[in-house]
């Protein structure tokens, strides 16, 4: 069976369905901006088929169906939605009926739900997301202040508006509401499950996912999907909770759905989510003829006019969290920022040496005070850093997966596992050589032990310093030696193994401890967030952001590596690179992007990694987002040899740089050093 599923968003603009809803929940001016895609450009990309290898959605959408089959369920996916209104309300009618996909309007509300059952005269509603429920921890409530917890806060405005709009249409029914999500506990009963759930796009770029018929009783003997009960989180935020105007929940639904009628725009309420708002295009990427959405709200909201607009916003404020205070007392520039607006605290991750955040954010106020654009570098730290570092150095980047619906038997959703990584290494005298590579994405496979028995083998030759990036190395890491103690003993190295994890990495918290060893791994990340502040990009540490910044300021960078120098016989040797490349290029003055420099993932899909990666809730699926997608992709799509391929090339090329790049980011600090 092939299920095609229907753009519900495209069908009418004068319906608020259940997106829209959400999206004015974020902030309701959005929705003007929304439903005028050739208006306003817009930076969230709607690439529904990456995002369905992202999230997952669609997967433990079906799962979650498979477990109703039993009961002669009517499917209306992909039925245009007047044929499934009218095709709702028919099956309604009847005693007793599991409806997916039913479409239910009201006014000008409208839903469909994932899984609508009725039994007699009630009604349960079942709302499928692809997060993780854990029985013995999770609440929808925060734990501390009355309110929902930031993280379900939208999978409830959610549900709520589909009970609300139901409630409305039969409002003779007794009505319960249900949020399905994968049990963090439970064991997945079978091997090959998640493979047979295959995602496909057919011709008009509609996604397809065909296997439901394919799972078997077996597949569904523990259930990995279950059934939360949220009626009392709805009760709060249709009675307990005032929204814009001190309206109600169903008030304000209705006041969005008159504004979408009316063609009007909410007056817009600025705060910090404008920081992070698709309608938010820096002049120098708008498309001609479209508008910015962020200017008008800031316009009108704020009386800002021309040169406001390049003044340091307060926006970004490096890692500050009162972002909303400021603005509401009328601060919107970095330079308007007062010291007793930023408590300074000593860093608590180095006591002598190092900034803190607040000695961050206070560094970013005085620079844009100044004026000065000016970095800073801390070089008595990073000289005392340096003097710990034993030769030859060794920088690794892992890539890595995390299906929902896991990969083995017996492993719990979303359990992660890594399979690439690339390892530069540099020697005292100043030799670099990308050093070993590794890359498993055979299918259905659990590359956890290739990987880990090719990392042990690479970084086993010496006692050099291992540098990561960020937290991501440690956390699969942590990952893998999880998995190698639940494993059998059948894995004759089991114990090296776990030995070697034990050595490099330091437990996460919550797990079961070990000492860390002499050799664990150095977060390069932290090494620039505590010695340096690089104004042009607001203290952004990310590598993406750090590595084309110091090409562009580095005289020594770009002298050494405008050559050809980089290759499979060239002076710095590659594993991937053929011919002899720089990886400084110059269009026009400007130093073009490395990362910008590198095959494209996905070909005909005109997507950045960075919006890719903000399909991603949670920072750390986030950090390897583009690369886990492309994962899936493998896993989980129809794909030719050569699209294999050229996928399978470019995540070498891209983890490569990667590794590159931290090398790039020491020497940077050497030649400052020197
Ligand atoms: S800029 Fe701010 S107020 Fe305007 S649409 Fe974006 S988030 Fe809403």
């Amino acid at each position: 069976m092939i299920i095609w599923i229907s753009r519900v968003t495209a069908m009418t603009p004068k319906f608020l369905d259940k997106s829209k809803f959400i999206l004015s929940m974020d902030c309701p001016t959005k929705l003007y901006y929304h439903v005028r895609p050739d208006e306003y450009q817009n930076l969230k990309t709607e690439n529904t088929f990456l995002q369905a290898l992202a999230k997952a959605g669609y997967q433990v959408g079906e799962l979650a169906k498979c477990y109703y089959q039993d009961q002669s369920p009517h499917d209306l996916m992909g039925i245009p939605i007047e044929e499934a209104l009218a095709k709702s309300s028919e099956l309604l009618a009847k005693e007793n009926v599991v409806i997916f996909e039913a479409a239910i309007a009201h006014n000008n509300l409208l839903l469909r739900a994932d899984i609508l059952i009725k039994r007699n005269n009630r009604l349960k509603v079942i709302e499928v997301k692809s997060s993780c429920w854990d029985k013995s921890k999770d609440s929808f409530f925060k734990k501390r202040d009355p309110g929902i917890d930031s993280k379900w806060v939208d999978y409830i405005y959610d549900i709520a508006f589909q009970k609300t709009v139901i409630e409305k249409a039969y409002p003779s029914f007794d009505i319960s509401s249900c949020l399905a999500l994968l049990d963090k506990n439970a064991k997945c009963p079978t091997q090959g499950l998640n493979q047979k759930f295959r995602i496909s796009r057919d011709e008009n770029g509609s996604i397809k996912i065909s296997g439901r018929e394919q799972v078997t009783s077996e597949d569904l003997k523990e259930r990995l999907v279950l059934e939360v009960n949220v009626d009392d989180a709805i009760q709060y935020v249709r009675e307990r909770t005032r929204y814009r105007d001190d309206l109600i929940f169903e008030e304000y639904a209705q006041l969005l759905a008159s504004h979408l009628n009316r063609n009007e725009k909410m007056l817009p309420k600025l705060g910090k989510i404008c920081a992070s708002c698709e309608f938010r295009v820096p002049q120098n990427v708008l498309d001609p003829g479209k508008k910015c959405g962020f200017r008008e709200c800031w316009t009108h909201a704020a009386g800002f006019a021309g040169a406001d607009f390049n003044r340091p916003s307060v926006l970004d404020l490096w890692s500050y969290l009162k972002k909303d205070q400021l603005i509401k007392d009328g601060i919107y520039f970095i330079d308007q920022v007062e010291e007793k607006d930023i408590l300074p605290k000593k860093s608590e991750v180095k006591k002598e040496l190092g900034l803190s955040r607040s000695e961050r954010q206070l560094l970013q106020v005085k620079i844009a005070k100044d004026h000065s654009g000016a970095d800073y570098i801390d070089k008595e730290g990073l000289s005392s850093e340096i003097a710990t570092w034993v030769y030859p150095l060794h920088f690794i980047d892992f890539e890595t997966a995390a299906p929902a619906i896991p990969l083995d038997k017996g492993a719990h959703p979303y359990e992660g596992f890594a399979f690439q990584f690339s390892h530069h290494s540099f020697k005292e005298d100043g030799t670099i050589w990308h050093a070993d590579q590794f890359l498993n994405t055979e299918i259905g496979v659990n590359p956890n032990l290739s990987f880990i028995r090719a990392l042990c083998k690479s970084l086993s030759e010496d006692e050099g310093t291992i540098f990561r990036y960020h937290n991501h190395e440690n956390t699969y890491l942590n990952y893998i030696h999880r998995w190698l103690l639940r494993s059998g003993d059948e894995i004759e190295d089991k114990q090296e193994l776990i030995n070697f994890v034990q050595s490099i990495a330091k437990p996460s918290s919550g797990v079961g401890g070990w000492e860390p060893g002499k050799r664990c791994m150095v977060d390069l990340c932290k090494l620039v967030e505590l010695y340096s502040f690089d104004s042009s990009i607001d203290g952004k540490t990310s590598i993406k952001k750090v590595l084309p910044s110091i090409l562009k300021k580095s005289e020594y960078l770009q002298n050494k590596y405008s050559q050809k120098i980089y290759g499979k016989n060239a002076e710095i040797k590659s594993l991937n690179y053929d011919e002899p490349r720089a990886w400084v290029v110059k269009d026009g003055g400007d130093i073009i992007d490395p990362y910008s420099l590198l095959p494209k993932l996905f070909e005909n899909i005109n997507i950045s990694a960075e919006e890719i990666e903000l399909f991603f809730d949670d920072d750390e699926l986030r950090e390897g987002g583009t690369a886990s997608i492309a994962y899936m992709c493998m896993q989980f799509s129809e794909m030719s040899g050569i699209e294999r391929e050229h996928l399978r090339n470019a995540l070498l090329r891209y983890c490569e740089l990667d590794t590159l790049a931290m090398v790039m980011i020491v020497e940077y600090w050497f030649d400052i050093l020197s």
